[in-house]
């Protein structure tokens, strides 16, 4: 039987039920935090408050989408999951080039090596300490995505050894992955180099894609056979809500079944227990009522929200 895993364990795909797919529960220090204190997401107490009000609302399940040396705390991630109900997917890979700096121990690793790292954060546990260093001490808590970051238009000689190496890492493990989409852009090539090392599409899921609201670069996309994440949609201020927009065009081209929600929120300042806003339950809230209003009634909202993470972030079964 596929499974999703969780910090906690692997559960039944069909048990995730409200999910967030791109989130980010625990910044605990890193370069983020480095380039930006905003970003730093370590007080237990304030993050477990926010997913108890978020849970709430609906929420069962939140997809956390922060990749290795990144300021990843397994323990943490554990320990909210545990004190809020709340399942929560962890991830393991590599995120965009800025958050590591150019002398990083990444751009030296061979591919086979990324992919043994990757491997075992999904099937022995992640490394307490982050990947941040040599010495590395395995957690209970394994990862259940495979998280790789593209550049402007697609994967860069520098991205591009570290995609193949999440699909190696698929092939053996039947991980799912997803990706960052700088600005949106470069999902297409993204895919093509992840399909070409193998990985089904109904596999990958491509996040940040509705920051283009271009209603065609969409439908290439769902075409793949993809799932794209919209994490954007309390970013429009006054400007007419493109990820509603999205939305609407999915459902009217008849791809409702490859769209899933997030809220990419990595930062105190949108995080209501920090003082911040709009807070996690934005997308259940006021959100859901703008997408009612739109005519995205319940039935598609349970699509996005429920059946479609539930086959995205199923690991794939991999023959023994
Ligand atoms: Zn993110």
């Amino acid at each position: 039987m596929s499974v999703v895993r969780t910090v906690l364990g692997d559960i039944d795909p069909a048990d995730l039920g409200v999910t967030y797919a791109h989130e980010h529960l625990v910044i605990d220090g890193g370069r983020p935090v480095e380039l930006s204190p905003d970003f730093l997401l370590a007080d237990i107490d304030r993050l477990a408050a926010e997913l108890i009000d978020a849970r709430g609302a609906g929420l069962r399940t939140a997809i956390d989408a922060m990749p290795a040396d990144c300021g990843r705390n397994p323990s943490k991630l554990a320990e909210l999951s545990l004190r809020t109900g709340i399942y929560v997917v962890a991830a393991t890979g590599l995120h965009h080039e800025r958050f590591y700096g150019p002398s990083h121990w990444s751009l030296r690793a061979t591919e086979d090596e990324l992919t043994d790292l990757f491997v075992a954060d999904v099937t022995e546990g992640i490394d307490e300490r982050d990947y941040s260093g040599p010495i590395v001490r395995r957690t209970a808590v394994r990862a259940g995505i495979i998280k790789v970051a593209g550049s402007d238009g697609g994967p860069s000689a520098r991205d591009l050894p570290i995609f193949r190496a999440a699909a190696a890492a698929h092939a053996v493990s039947g991980v799912p992955i997803q990706t960052h989409c700088e600005a949106g852009t470069g999902a297409l090539e993204q895919i093509r180099v992840l399909a070409d090392a193998g990985v089904p599409t109904r596999r990958i899921s491509l996040s940040h894609v509705d920051k283009i609201v271009d209603r065609g670069y969409h439908r290439e996309l769902f075409s793949t056979g993809a799932f794209a994440v919209y994490d954007q949609a309390f970013r429009w201020s006054d400007r007419p809500n493109g990820t509603l927009q999205l939305l609407t065009w999915a459902a009217d081209d008849g791809h409702a079944d490859r769209v899933m929600l997030g809220m990419d929120a990595a930062r105190q300042g949108y995080y209501r227990s920090f003082g911040g806003s709009p807070g996690l339950t934005f997308l259940l809230g006021q959100f859901s009522g703008a997408m009612e209003a739109r005519g995205l009634n319940a039935a598609l909202r349970h699509r996005f929200f429920v059946d479609n993470p539930a086959r995205a972030f199923a690991f794939s079964e991999v023959p023994a």
